[in-house]
C-alpha cells in the first residue's frame, strides 16, 4: 500500500478489493531501521474499516516487539518483523502468535538464510527482500534470485514445503516469472507491477495473474 495513490488510497483499496487481491501489504517504517517513514497503525485501522482484504503488516522498525499488540488491535492477520531489527526474534514471533496473528520474518539482502535454522517452529512465512528496504523504485539485486532458490530448498528440506515465501522489492512484470520460478509464492506488487502510472489496477492485477 506504500505505492498506492496516498491522496486517493480509498479508491485504490476498492479497486484492489474488486480485483480480488489476497492481501494488503502494509509497510511500516520508523526512520531508524530504514531511513524513511511510511504507513502507520492509524492508517491500518482506517483501512480495516473500509474493506475486508486481510492485512499483512511488514515492520521495518527497530525493536518491533513494542508494537505487536497495537498491530493486532489494528486488525492485521499477519505481522512480519525483520531478523536484523531485534536481538529477540524468537520471543517476538511467539508474542505475535499469542496475539492471534501469523508470524513472519523478513531478511535484508545481506542476511544469510541460515539465521532461519532455529526459528522454523515459530514461523508461518518468510519475506525475502529483493532490494534494501526503505524506498520504492529500486532495482532487484541479482543475487537475490539465488537466495530465493536456496530458501525454497532449505524450507523443503526441513519439512516446510507449504511455507510461503514472500518476495518484496522490484516485483516487476519482468521479474515476476523469474521470482516465481525460483520459489516465490507471495508477490508484493508495487510501482513496477500493480501501481503503474496511468494503468488501471484491475488491468495490472490481471496481467500479473498470467505470469505465474
Ligand atoms: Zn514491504
Amino acid at each position: 500500500m506504500a505505492c498506492a495513490d496516498l491522496l486517493n488510497i480509498e479508491d485504490d483499496i476498492l479497486q484492489l478489493e474488486e480485483a480480488g487481491v489476497e492481501y494488503l501489504h502494509i509497510d511500516i517504517m520508523d526512520g531508524m531501521f530504514v531511513p524513511n517513514f511510511c504507513l502507520n497503525i492509524d492508517l491500518m485501522k482506517a483501512i480495516k474499516k473500509r474493506n475486508k482484504i486481510p492485512m499483512e503488516c511488514h515492520l521495518m522498525v527497530n525493536d518491533p516487539e513494542r508494537y505487536v499488540e497495537r498491530i493486532a488491535e489494528a486488525g492485521a492477520e499477519c505481522m512480519s518483523i525483520h531478523y536484523e531489527a531485534t536481538p529477540h526474534v524468537q520471543r517476538t514471533l511467539s508474542l505475535i502468535h499469542q496475539n492471534g496473528m501469523k508470524a513472519g520474518v523478513a531478511l535484508n539482502p545481506s542476511t544469510p538464510i541460515s539465521v532461519l535454522d532455529y526459528l522454523l517452529d515459530d514461523l508461518d512465512v518468510v519475506t525475502l527482500m529483493m532490494i534494501n528496504p526503505g524506498f520504492a523504485g529500486q532495482k532487484l539485486i541479482p543475487a537475490m534470485l539465488k537466495k530465493l532458490k536456496d530458501t525454497r530448498s532449505f524450507l523443503d528440506k526441513n519439512g516446510k514445503q507449504n511455507m510461503d515465501i514472500i518476495v518484496d522489492g522490484n516485483v516487476s512484470i519482468e521479474n515476476i516469472p523469474k521470482m516465481v520460478d525460483a520459489g516465490a509464492t507471495v508477490l508484493v506488487g508495487g510501482t513496477s507491477s500493480i501501481f503503474r502510472k496511468g494503468i488501471p489496477i484491475a488491468d495490472s492485477v490481471k496481467l500479473v495473474r498470467t505470469l505465474y
